[in-house]
């Protein structure tokens, strides 16, 4: 299902904006709507951690997050049954990063040299993938 929705609607967070996402968000959150579990329109692509293991940070998120002293940014979870403007928040907070809709947002990211994905072998230049790429 997850595999099917990644195809559908690509790997960039629908909370975060950033690339390299692999896990599911429920835009109509479970708790609100637990018969949407598996409605694949219902499903968005988001960072984060999954009940049936594996998890994937935000490569941009992360190490932003860590520099100011948080832990990896898992978006879904940060967002639990929540609003995705709320989860934003939270991000920036934690970031200092411009989210999807502030201003700057795309040339911030574009700035950062970070468009690319998790799953590469590495970023422009050879970079080694961010810490936060964890599989
Ligand atoms: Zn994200
Ligand atoms: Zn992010």
């Amino acid at each position: 299902m997850v595999k099917m929705m990644l195809r559908r609607y690509g790997t960039t967070c629908h909370i975060c904006g950033h690339p390299g996402a692999a896990q599911a968000d429920h835009l109509e959150p479970l708790a609100e709507n637990p018969g949407r579990a598996l409605d694949i329109e219902n499903l968005r692509p988001a960072h984060g951690a999954s009940r049936g293991g594996g998890s994937n940070p935000c490569p941009v998120c992360t190490p932003a997050a860590e520099a100011r002293g948080y832990g990896p940014v898992y978006c879904n979870t940060v967002r639990q049954a929540m609003s995705v403007d709320r989860a934003r928040r939270v991000i920036r907070a934690r970031t200092g990063l411009p989210m999807p809709g502030d201003a700057g947002f795309s040339a911030a990211s574009q700035a950062e040299g970070r468009e690319w994905e998790c799953g590469a072998a590495t970023g422009p230049g050879g970079r080694a993938r961010p810490a936060g790429c964890r599989r």
